[in-house]
């Protein structure tokens, strides 16, 4: 195993096959840093903090963990089964953050952290010196939250919760059924990550039916939940585009799946077992497992942390951003990890120069569209009051249910420069 101290570092990245020249900007050899702060997870949260540290003070050394040559985003994913969007559209590459922000990223993954010792050491067998540690991992799966699920268990009955072969696979079976097949979701209970995500797969799934002579078929969304983000508009979307097509069955109406049979493909809630054609199971989830392994999750599975500079509750100089950590009322979404990240960045920035933590703002909207041309949004504004994060009053809301045509297709517009915006503030 290899100890890298920060002056090791630059050999490190030049000497080391998989990385490349492109890993580090020339400049950086000028520069005699201030303080290291190492990324893990290069996600919408990871990726933001790296570009927006960089900013902040380019006499800070930035290096990001990825697991992952690319990234490919979750957001926007539903529309893959619909053929309306290709994988291409939703990878990015590290190139920008590289070439552009001086941001050394190194492909390994992070598989322990040391707190005390303030180090990370990755699988590639590095360990790695910080100075301030960021944690975006994403969410991991509760694998054993129904009994029968599990990684095998997806090959059969696709989660496609991570963009990439489980959505190729999903839209592959939902392709390949019979007219007057049952396609069933699974929606998870609170929280997880995308909250309005398994509502906008139906309409997108039930849109794929209606137009390849499916529309025999039905789509039951079993939830373990008793409500869901934006429901009255999916409600009126699904009914306006789809009638009768999509049933929602509340966790009261005995929709929480408690178990799953892939041999007979059914699922078995408290009272019955339900056989589908089609089966999407969208599993509980929890802090990505870096987060859990590191002690940095509390007993709820996610991570808490000072709302003001995402510092962990757990251990001092870690931060934790984006779905891993507890952010208040604020949803886990790409938006908000990238707003997350942004705080973290200008919080990190002080503590590194002791002067005082500036005064945060947060903000997020998440688009959905349950039809192609029909946009529907939920956003909000968010302040620090004490010590946490709340919803700023008579800021966001939802979009109105009396909205008329033509507002839902510039709100279907405005989701896809959204994502425009978005992944060129983080990629480009
Ligand atoms: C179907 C779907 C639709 C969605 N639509 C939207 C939307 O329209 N709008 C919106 O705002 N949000 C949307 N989201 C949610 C959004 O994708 C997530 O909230 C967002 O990706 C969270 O960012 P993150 O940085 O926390 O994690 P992620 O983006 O998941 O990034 C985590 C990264 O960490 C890496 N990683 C994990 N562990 C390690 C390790 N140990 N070492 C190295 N690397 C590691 C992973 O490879 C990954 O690249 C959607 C999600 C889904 C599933």
């Amino acid at each position: 195993m290899t100890h890298i101290t920060r002056r090791d570092f630059v050999k490190y990245l030049a000497g080391t096959a998989g990385l490349g020249s492109a890993a580090y900007s020339p400049l950086s050899h000028a520069v005699k840093y201030q303080a290291r702060v190492i990324i893990i997870g290069g996600g919408y949260g990871g990726a933001t903090v790296a570009k927006y540290m960089r900013l902040a003070n380019p006499h800070v050394e930035v290096i990001l963990i990825e697991k992952k040559q690319q990234y490919t985003s979750c957001a926007l994913s539903n529309e893959i089964l619909t053929r309306e969007r290709t994988m291409d559209s939703l990878t990015f590459n590290y190139d920008g953050l590289k070439n552009f922000y001086g941001v050394r990223v190194m492909h390994d993954e992070a598989t322990e952290i040391e707190p005390v010792k303030k180090q990370v050491v990755t699988r590639g067998g590095q360990t790695l010196d910080y100075d301030r540690l960021v944690v975006s991992p994403g969410v991991a799966f509760r694998w054993d939250a129904i009994e029968g699920y599990n990684k095998a268990a997806s090959k059969v009955m696709p989660h496609a919760w991570f963009a990439g072969e489980q959505t190729l696979l999903l839209r592959r079976q939902l392709e390949a059924m019979d007219d007057g097949g049952r396609v069933i979701i699974v929606a998870p209970p609170n929280p997880y990550k995308c909250p309005p995500g398994p509502y906008e797969r139906a309409g997108l799934i039930a849109h794929h039916l209606k137009h390849h002579k499916k529309d025999k078929s039905k789509i039951q969304i079993f939830d373990a939940k008793d409500k869901f983000a934006k429901k009255a508009l999916f409600e009126q979307a699904w009914e306006q585009h789809y009638p009768g097509m999509i049933q929602w069955i509340s966790a009261s109406n005995d929709g929480k799946v408690q178990a799953v049979d892939t041999k007979k493909l059914a699922v078995i809630t408290e009272f019955d077992e339900h056989k589908g054609a089609v089966i999407n199971v969208i599993p509980p989830q929890k802090a990505g497992l870096i987060a859990e392994q590191a002690g940095l999750a509390d007993e709820s599975g996610w991570c808490p942390v000072n709302q003001r500079t995402f510092e962990s509750r757990i251990h001092q100089d870690i931060h934790v951003i984006g779905d891993a950590c507890i952010a208040g009322p604020m949803p886990k979404s790409a938006y908000s990890a990238n707003t997350q990240a942004k705080v973290c960045a200008a919080a990190i920035d002080a503590l590194i120069s002791g002067s005082p933590t500036p005064e945060p703002s947060y903000v997020n909207t998440c688009y959905s569209i349950p039809a192609p041309g029909h946009g529907i949004s939920v956003a909000g504004v968010y302040r620090l009051e004490g010590e946490k994060i709340v919803a700023v009053k008579g800021a966001g809301g939802v979009s109105p249910l009396d909205a008329s045509e033509w507002e839902r297709k510039i709100e279907a517009a405005y989701a896809r420069s959204w994502f425009k915006n978005i992944t060129s503030d983080i990629f480009l």
